[in-house]
């Protein structure tokens, strides 16, 4: 990795709305109506296509299938949501997107965490 190209990194990373964060943290949410498109094709005879949005980024995955198994899928991104062709190459660890996400949702201390953290960071905090 050059200098050049994390510094793409942290800028592009720094313009991702709390949703896009989300969706890179814990994948997207998946919805939409359940609406099926069918083709006639000569290699499969009957195939369906149907379109899943994703309710937070508006992400789509497009998708062809025969007898229900997914023979064919792409994915459509909102523009910004993918990574500059210039900012650092490879995947991305999901961890610089998690910590910029929790700038977006800061803990409030008024609020007790539900029982289940609660007992987490309790132990944590005896280690
Ligand atoms: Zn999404």
């Amino acid at each position: 990795m050059t200098k050049a190209e994390d510094v793409a990194f942290k800028e592009w990373l720094e313009t991702l709305p709390e949703e896009f964060l989300a969706c890179r943290d814990v994948r997207h949410a998946w919805g939409g109506e359940n609406r099926f498109w069918s083709l006639q094709t000569s290699k499969y005879g009957l195939v369906r296509g149907r379109v899943l949005v994703c309710a937070r980024c508006g992400a789509m995955k497009h998708q062809v299938m025969h007898q229900g198994i997914i023979i064919k899928s792409s994915m459509s991104y909102p523009s910004d949501y993918t990574k500059p062709a210039h900012a650092t190459p490879g995947r991305v660890n999901s961890a610089e997107f998690r910590e910029r996400l929790s700038l977006f949702t800061p803990i409030d201390s008024k609020a007790a965490p539900l029982p289940a953290l609660a007992k987490m960071l309790e132990r944590l905090k005896a280690k």
